[in-house]
């Protein structure tokens, strides 16, 4: 099912001695594992560089330079990379000399010593186990591999459709423009229907946009994120929400507000879409009163936004924020159901969470959290 090279299979033995790389290679050839043998830190480079291999056996006397070269490749492993070492140490009793390599040997991370005189089984059962244990990784590996590719799969899909579904419908709205000045002093009927069209072409225009910001808010490198005061995101989403709060005479109170390292952009949008929510789902008797507020507790910033507004019924707590998911007819509130999907996955991207406590007539809390000092979510660049 997964893809492996037979170079990431097989064992690497690292003996700087010629009788040694022989019995090893000679017990494991007969467990049918693959070898290759190194003797000095230019082959195992060489080695290396050929595929990650499955294991890696050497003799506590590493070859000069090898501790060096081994810790270098190491440290530029991607996450799911942790290559399973088995060294062969001096038997008897510890010296000053033997625990200092052994502190040294520590670096090397996932380490199995094994004391001579090694017995052939003890070898290829250490093998056997070191191989089973990176064949897991490299699953890992392909899943994660393939959780990419999705992501960039859909991110392409949504884009074209986006794109080329635009064109068509820029075509009928220009259309139904000019029709409509055309019959301008027609019959009401005419009227009627050329507004349904243009009202039609309108939301569907919506929907495509929105389609493609959710498509982007994954668009994320492994960027190191400078902290953005979360009150300039919440600025320009007020300011976006300028004349929607002056119509509906909302009043929003907002507590001291942390900076956090999430894209500016990507905050002022789900501000944008929390607080946009909050004044469009109000009730009718009186006007919305918002409060956006932040806090700290357990490595997280946490961000809630409430209203009292018409609520949610439990029901639907969880579908509001999946795509295009929305509970009311357009002629009602107006939408496209993706605001809240979009807020979803940008908060997801940076390893938050997001969710909602609601009474039904009675208002809503939205809470997302954000971890503190964030940086973005490993996958999103990793495709090694
Ligand atoms: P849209 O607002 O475009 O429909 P959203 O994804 O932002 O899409 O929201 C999904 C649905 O969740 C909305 O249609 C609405 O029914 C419900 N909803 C979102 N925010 C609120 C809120 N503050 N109060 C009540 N209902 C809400």
């Amino acid at each position: 099912m997964f893809r492996r090279s037979a170079a990431e299979m097989r064992v690497i033995i690292l003996a700087p001695i010629g009788r040694d790389a022989g019995l090893l290679t000679q017990t494991l050839t007969a467990a049918n594992i693959n070898t290759a043998i190194a003797t000095d830190a230019g082959a195992l480079l060489t080695l290396l560089a050929e595929g990650a291999g499955g294991a890696i056996i050497a003799d506590e006397a590493l070859p000069p330079g090898a501790l060096q070269t081994l810790s270098t490749w190491l440290v530029n492993l991607p996450p799911w990379s942790d290559p399973p070492f088995i060294v062969l140490t001096a038997g008897g009793m510890p010296t000053r000399q033997t625990q200092e390599r052994a502190l040294e040997l520590q670096a090397l991370g996932n380490l199995t010593l094994i004391e001579r005189p090694v017995r052939p089984e003890t070898i290829r059962l250490a093998a056997q186990s070191a191989l089973r244990a990176r064949m897991r990784q490299y699953e890992v590996r392909s899943r994660q591999e393939s959780l990419i590719q999705a992501n960039a799969d859909l991110e392409q899909f949504a884009h074209s459709a986006s794109h080329d579904l635009r064109e068509p419908l820029r075509s009928i709205g220009v259309s139904s423009d000019l029709l409509a000045r055309h019959y301008e002093n027609a019959d009401e009927r005419t009227g009627e229907l050329l507004r349904v069209i243009r009202g039609g072409v309108e939301r569907m225009d919506g929907l495509l946009s929105d389609l493609l910001t959710y498509a982007h808010a994954s668009s994320i490198t492994e960027e190191e994120l400078p902290a953005v005061p979360a009150a300039r995101a919440v600025d320009a989403a007020l300011k976006n929400l300028d004349a929607a709060i002056r119509e509906s005479r909302a009043t929003i109170t907002i507590g001291e507000l942390p900076a956090i390292s999430v894209r500016e952009s990507h905050l002022a949008q789900v501000f944008q879409n929390l607080l946009g929510n909050a004044i469009k789902y109000r009730r009718d008797d009186h006007a919305p009163a918002i409060e956006l507020v932040a806090r700290a507790a357990d490595g997280y910033w946490y961000f809630t936004v409430t209203d009292n507004g018409i609520g949610i019924a439990s029901a639907y707590q969880e579908t509001i924020f999946g795509i295009f998911k929305r509970l009311h007819a357009y002629n009602k509130y107006a939408g496209t159901g993706m605001g809240l999907a979009i807020c979803k996955r940008i908060i997801e991207r940076y390893r938050g969470r997001i969710w909602v406590e609601s009474e039904p007539g009675q208002g809503s809390r939205f809470t997302f959290r954000i971890p503190a000092g964030t940086s973005v979510e490993e996958c999103a660049s990793n495709g090694h």
